[in-house]
């Protein structure tokens, strides 16, 4: 599989997924499916504390890699099975090749395997003259259609029946209709003739399990079955991933994996394989069986302290199925052989730097993944430790290193804002946009209207609206970010409105900063440690009881990512390091600061009943967990809560996302504007500064009446 070769060739090739209706429409209806069926399948369980123990139990097992593969092979060769461990996908293949050439095997049927897929199995053997097929039936599909899976359960998801029915007429060379139940009848005469005639079969495995030297396949179409029944040779190819010690280890797994991946209980088969049984078709009745392992960078992966996480994975392919970015292009665009947010990452370190570049930067950073992996992988965290990587190795681009450098010196930063502020005038029109930006600027941005600059930031207005408070009964340091203080100084005025009320005192520590998000996701890691350390130092833990952010990605970005990127050390700062757990544990975002600890009741605000939605930003309700306290909010305050639908899917922004991706943030917002419509509410509310510069953007450019409030506002304008 190609991948484009620099990041303009990769836009383009965005932009033609873009267009592909039937791609859209397919994954959208999966998408939606998936949610649903997932929620049923997991109901009344508790899947925080499966994915805990996946996820123990799997780093145990990692850490013991080396010593799981010794009883495997010493048990599975107890039982007849050659044991092969190949350090490469080229060695795998090879090994393969080998076994065939001396099984004198002619033609391999194979059930499928994303192990051989990352080591291009099925070209290595028909290089050497083998005929392969492929006999899982959307594998089948694109081994006709000679490209790669765009998924990892279902990798012909991006097919329809039409192009499906189109090229099975070529294969039989009669005209097929496209009605799903009698292609698959076709598909199942033209497969079970190749089952009966080849020689090997080649699986792969979901678990080798250490203490029995058992191969564990859990599929839905029974093709497995005979794949691994019916040709005299066997031949398994497992990553050593796929190593777990015990029975009891994997059935945990099969609890979570069917059911992440297709919102199934079980799938409809779970296949053990211990040891060759016997062959009609070999000479001596007995099956002849091999387990091949693939290192190929996998021991390494289990002794990285950063990256082990991913030999988590069980491949259920869910971390794509929420994805919205894959969701609006497919896994040709969202990976290389790996789909989705495991695949951004597996792809650096299976295939190399260059086929990861352009991927890992198209993550908007929404969390959607990590909400759902079984396997508890901090995947938004890692792909952007993947990015960082890349730039480390490569060098980084000049607009990124302008970046982080202008960031790193708060002073330049905001002498760089007021400076835009007055020359902004003739771009704004009079209006609180910038309607004539020069096409330098505003390059695809025609799908949101961007917003001026404020005439006085927060931090010039702050001492003239601070709340005299005498015997406060909290103490709030509050946390603007970049956008509040520069853009929208009234969010925060609106909060400072609220706890003067609540007798609550309030202070602005001016030595804060962006808080280093932006940096971070361009793959600037010192530019945002720095940030991050100056953040820290800005805020006097003495003094304040919490420190308060009304933006979202800000709150999570300082809860829990400054205690990551700054590390237990904090670089050899002892007295930063102290401080960093204290500042992170104070944060705290306005809907809950006012739901939970203020406790606000519907006395305290004037309703009118006016009708609103609510768009869940992604660091707060995944980023944070905080999902209750905005809604029950909108009520005490007041306002009629409509629900739209995939209130908490991203809204497109992601910060610098939105500037590099224009096309899929402007469809993520026409998505995301199209379900608030859909709800006729009046008013849209939602908790960060940034989805509020998306959402208000795309409204105004639509001309449409629907007014964009932080909750804050929303609330403070009610306040009797
Ligand atoms: S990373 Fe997690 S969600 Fe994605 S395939 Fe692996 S286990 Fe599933
Ligand atoms: S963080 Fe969001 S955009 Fe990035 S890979 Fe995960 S789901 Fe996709």
């Amino acid at each position: 599989m190609q991948n484009a070769r620099d990041l303009k060739e990769y836009k383009g090739e965005l932009s033609g997924a873009l267009g592909n209706e039937f791609l859209r429409t397919a994954m959208d209806n999966f998408a939606m499916a998936y949610r649903v069926s997932r929620a049923k399948a997991f109901a009344g369980m508790d899947v925080d504390g499966l994915v805990r123990d996946i996820a123990q139990a799997k780093d145990q097992a990692m850490a013991r890699m080396d010593e799981l593969f010794e009883e495997f092979k010493t048990q599975a060769e107890r039982q007849g099975v050659t044991v092969h461990l190949a350090k490469t996908g080229q060695e795998a293949n090879e090994i393969i090749g080998r076994i065939a050439e001396k099984a004198g095997v002619k033609r391999i049927v194979k059930s499928k395997s994303m192990t051989a897929e990352e080591t291009l199995l099925n070209h290595h053997l028909e290089d050497l003259g083998l005929e392969v097929t492929e006999t899982d039936l959307g594998e089948w599909i694109i081994q006709l259609r000679h490209e790669g899976p765009t998924h990892m359960v279902m990798p012909a998801i991006h097919l329809s029946r039409y192009q499906v029915a189109e090229l099975f007429s070529e294969v039989t060379g009669a005209r097929q209709e496209g009605d799903i139940q009698k292609l698959v009848k076709v598909a199942r005469r033209e497969l079970r003739a190749k089952y009966a005639q080849a020689e090997m079969g080649i699986s792969g495995g979901n678990f080798a399990i250490a203490e029995t030297g058992t191969i564990a396949l859990c599929t839905n179409e029974g093709n497995a079955r005979l794949v691994t029944t019916l040709p005299r040779v066997h031949v398994a190819l497992v990553g050593l991933d796929k190593l777990t010690p015990t029975l009891t280890d994997a059935l945990r797994v099969i609890k979570a994996l069917p059911r992440n991946a297709t919102g199934q209980a079980i799938t409809s088969y779970v296949t053990w394989i211990t040891g060759p049984g016997e062959c009609q078709s070999s000479p001596d009745g007995k099956k002849e069986m091999h387990v091949v392992f693939l290192d190929n960078g996998r021991r390494k992966l289990a002794k990285d302290p950063v990256f082990s996480q991913v030999l988590r994975c069980v491949r259920c392919g869910a971390c794509a199925n929420v994805c919205p970015v894959y969701r609006l292009v497919g896994g040709h665009q969202y990976g290389h052989i790996y789909i989705g947010a495991i695949g951004l990452i597996l792809t650096y370190f299976y295939h190399g730097r260059e086929k990861a570049k352009n991927l890992v930067q198209n993550c908007i950073n929404c969390g959607a993944c990590k909400a759902v992996c079984v396997g508890g992988i901090d995947l938004p965290r890692l792909i952007k430790e993947v990015h960082a990587r890349i730039q480390d190795e490569e060098g980084h681009p000049l607009q990124s290193q302008l970046l982080g450098m202008v960031l790193k010196s708060r002073k330049m930063f905001h002498a760089l804002l007021r400076s835009a502020k007055a020359v902004q005038k003739p771009v704004t029109g009079g209006t609180p946009y910038l309607r004539h930006l020069p096409m330098i600027f505003a390059r695809g941005q025609g799908f949101r209207a961007l917003p001026a600059i404020a005439e006085t930031p927060f931090r010039d207005r702050f001492e003239s609206i601070k709340p005299k408070v005498k015997g406060p009964k909290l103490r709030v340091a509050l946390f603007s970010g970049c956008v509040q203080d520069f853009v929208y100084p009234e969010q925060a005025e609106a909060a400072v409105k609220i706890l003067a009320k609540h007798n609550v005192s309030v202070d602005f520590p001016l030595d804060q900063s962006c808080c280093g998000l932006p940096v971070q996701m361009m793959g600037e890691r010192e530019a945002s440690r720095s940030v991050a350390a100056q953040n820290v130092r800005a805020f006097d833990l003495d003094s304040c009881d919490y420190i308060l952010t009304l933006c979202a990605s800000c709150a999570s970005h300082l809860k829990h990512g400054y205690p990551e990127i700054l590390g237990p050390d904090c670089e050899g700062d002892p007295g930063l390091a102290a401080t960093v757990r204290q500042f992170a544990d104070r944060v705290i975002d306005f809907s809950s600061f006012v739901h939970d600890v203020l406790q606000v009741e519907p006395a305290e605000f004037r309703a009118d009943g006016r009708k609103a939605a609510y768009h869940a930003p992604c660091h707060l309700c995944r980023g944070l967990g905080v999902t209750k306290a905005p809604r029950e909010l909108m009520a005490t305050g007041g306002l009629e809560y409509l629900p739209a639908e995939e209130e908490d899917v991203c809204c497109g922004f992601g910060g610098t996302y939105s500037m590099k991706f224009p096309e899929l943030s402007a469809e993520l917002l026409k998505k995301k504007l199209a379900n608030i419509e859909k709800t006729g509410a009046e008013l849209l509310l939602t908790d960060c500064p940034g989805c509020i510069m998306q959402l208000r953007g795309g409204l105004a450019t639509k001309g449409s009446p629907i007014k964009v409030q932080h909750v804050a506002e929303a609330l403070a304008e009610r306040l009797r």
